[in-house]
């Protein structure tokens, strides 16, 4: 069982990405569950075509601890398994806690089963910290992708993302897999995500286009795969999954310092 924990800024495009992918690692035939790590909880409401899934702390809080495996997990796109970890009322504790809870609660309840093939941690935040270092640190997840773009403060919180890793991975067994560049358009943004990567001492592991096709999918409350199968979107997708299916670069990052990433930037005519 791989498992694998997606980061990078919010609103880069985690959820999405991380549920396209896995619609297409579910379209090889692989077995996968999705665990979203984020208060928000919409890791997987595409796999699930929009049900609102409802969240660990939430069942926690309103049935105590006595739960069964199914009011937690639901089974989606593919037959791709879906949990929400959920955060704590706004303004209330740490919005990691839910993270740990549902990692402890998955295990007690036997879902981490011997068939699945892939596990997906969506994991919110800029940094590696608190709660939302919970699947690297305890040895969970063992694989990481960094979704980023070209504009400068994506590239920023996965420098930062970097270093989280880099100080696990020197005491645990977490490796950084690669760059996954969602793109927003801007000028050189493969060479940008490749020369960045290149410092990390990583690889841009795949360069997923922007489309109109993934809002309308997301419209219709599905991934692209199921949306539209026969879109090149779609293809693109299935390439990432691929890609990281086949995979076997692992690295312990090198993060850089402000002064090399804004030299990076310079290069590539990003920054005057
Ligand atoms: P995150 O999980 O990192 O916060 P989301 O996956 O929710 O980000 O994505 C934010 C928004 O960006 C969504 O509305 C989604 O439709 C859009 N989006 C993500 N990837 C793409 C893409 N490749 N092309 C077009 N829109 C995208
Ligand atoms: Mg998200």
């Amino acid at each position: 069982m791989r498992q694998v924990a997606i980061y990078g800024k919010g609103g880069i495009g985690k959820s999405t990405t991380t549920q396209n992918l896995t619609a297409g690692l579910a379209e090889m035939g692989k077995k996968v569950m999705v665990v979203g790590c984020d208060p928000k909880a919409d890791s997987t409401r595409l796999l699930l075509g929009g049900l609102a899934q409802k969240t660990v702390l939430d069942t926690l809080r309103e049935e105590g601890e006595d739960v069964d495996l199914s009011t937690i997990m639901k089974t989606g796109f593919g037959s791709i398994k879906c949990v929400e970890s959920g955060g704590p009322e706004p303004g209330v504790g740490c919005a990691g806690r839910g993270i740990i809870t549902s990692i402890n609660m998955l295990e007690q309840l036997g879902a981490y089963d011997d068939d699945l093939d892939y596990v997906f941690y969506d994991v919110l935040g800029d940094v590696v910290c608190g709660g939302f270092a919970m699947p690297i640190r305890e040895g969970k997840a063992k694989e990481i992708y960094i979704v980023a773009s070209g504009e400068m403060m994506a590239m920023y919180a996965a420098n930062n993302i970097s270093k989280g890793i880099s100080k696990f991975a020197n005491s645990g067994g977490v490796r950084l897999g690669g760059i996954i560049c969602n793109s927003r358009k801007v000028e050189n943004e493969k060479e940008l995500l490749e020369a960045f990567a290149k410092e990390l001492g990583t690889q841009l592991i795949y360069f997923v286009p922007r489309s109109h096709e993934v809002q309308k999918a997301e419209i219709n409350k599905q991934t692209v795969i199921q949306f539209n199968p026969q879109d090149e979107q779609a293809d693109e997708y299935r390439t990432l999954a691929k890609a990281i299916d086949g995979n076997d670069m692992f690295v312990i990052p090198k993060p850089m310092k402000q002064e090399k990433l804004e030299a990076i930037l310079m290069e590539h005519g990003l920054l005057e």
